[in-house]
C-alpha cells in the first residue's frame, strides 16, 4: 500500500520517525512518504528505519503557504534533491514564518483569557511547533477539555485564536519545488469545511500556479468526494494523489490510491527536469 503524506516528532506527529515507519509497516505500507511541516529534518532517520523494515521511504514536505485571499494552502512536495538551495531558502522563510506565527497565536490565547508558556509548548515540540502544541497544553490547562475542542472553538482556521500562515505563496512553494528537481501537490482540497466549489477553484489556481497533483485520496474524503475531485483533478490536468496525513495513531487508511501514481508523478518530475533551462 502506497501513503504519501505523513508526519513525524520532526514537525507536530507524535511518533519519531522510526515509529512512525514502524507503525506503517504494521498498518500494511510499503512505500510511504515523510512529509513532515516545512522541515526535511525527519527524513534521515526515517530512510534508515525504512531501509531496516523494507518500507520504501520517499522523501517529502509540507510547506505552509497562504493565498492572495488569505487561505492557508499547504503545498506538498516530493522527488526533490534534498539539498537544493532553492528548497533551503523557502523552508528557512516557512520556519520565520511560523515562529512569528507561534508568538501571534500565544498573544492572541492571552488576550482571550489563556494564558499560555510559550515555553511549554515548545517542550512538547521536538522539531517544528505547531497548533497540536498548543492545543495539548490547553488542554493540560484545563481551558478545553479536549483537542478537537480546542480546534474548534479557539485554533482552527477562522476561530478567536486563529492567525494565518506564514510569508509564502503557493507560488514560492511550488517554484522552490519545482528548481529541487521535484513535484508539487495541493493538500486536502476539501479541509476546514470547504466546500466542493471552492475546492474546485482552488484546483484551478493551483493549476495555474504549476502544480502537477492534488490530494484526492484523502484520509477524510468520503468515496463521493474521492469520485469528484478526481474528475476535478483529471479536468485541469493535475495528478490525483493521497494519504493518510497521519499525525498520530491508530493510521487511518486514506482510500487506495491508483498503483500507477508515484509513475505518473515520477515522470513528472522527471520531464520538468529535462526541460528545465
Ligand atoms: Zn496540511
Ligand atoms: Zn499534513
Amino acid at each position: 500500500m502506497l501513503d504519501l503524506h505523513s508526519h513525524t516528532t520532526a514537525s507536530d506527529g507524535v511518533l519519531r520517525p522510526s515509529g512512525l515507519v514502524r507503525a506503517a509497516r504494521q498498518a500494511g505500507v510499503r512505500t510511504l512518504a515523510v512529509t513532515d511541516h516545512d522541515t526535511l529534518s525527519g527524513l534521515a532517520e526515517a530512510r534508515r528505519a525504512g531501509a531496516e523494515l523494507g518500507v520504501e521511504i520517499l522523501d517529502g514536505v509540507e510547506i505552509s503557504t497562504v493565498d492572495a485571499r488569505k487561505t492557508s494552502i499547504h503545498v506538498l512536495g516530493y522527488l526533490f534533491d534534498p539539498s537544493s538551495p532553492a528548497l533551503t531558502e523557502v523552508l528557512s522563510r516557512a520556519q520565520g514564518g511560523r515562529e512569528a506565527r507561534n508568538l501571534a497565536i500565544a498573544a492572541r490565547l492571552n488576550s482571550l483569557g489563556m494564558p499560555i508558556d510559550l515555553a511549554r509548548v515548545r517542550a512538547l515540540a521536538e522539531g517544528t511547533v505547531g497548533r497540536p502544541h498548543f492545543a495539548r497544553v490547553m488542554v493540560s490547562e484545563g481551558y478545553v477539555a479536549s483537542m478537537e475542542d480546542a480546534f474548534d472553538l479557539w485554533l482552527g482556521d477562522g476561530k478567536p485564536a486563529y492567525v494565518p500562515e506564514g510569508a509564502l505563496t503557493p507560488r514560492d512553494a511550488v517554484d522552490a519545488l519545482r528548481a529541487a528537481g521535484g513535484v508539487a501537490v495541493l493538500a486536502h482540497p476539501l479541509s476546514n469545511g470547504r466546500s466542493p466549489d471552492h475546492a474546485l477553484a482552488e484546483l484551478r489556481r493551483a493549476a495555474k500556479d504549476g502544480f502537477d497533483g492534488a490530494e484526492v485520496y484523502y484520509r477524510s474524503h468520503t468515496p463521493g468526494e474521492v469520485k469528484m475531485l478526481a474528475s476535478f483533478a483529471a479536468q485541469n490536468g493535475l495528478i490525483g494523489t493521497g494519504g493518510s496525513d497521519t499525525h498520530v495513531l491508530p493510521w487511518t487508511h486514506a482510500p487506495a490510491l491508483p498503483a500507477t501514481t508515484l509513475e505518473r508523478l515520477r515522470a513528472k518530475a522527471a520531464r520538468a527536469r529535462t526541460s528545465a533551462p
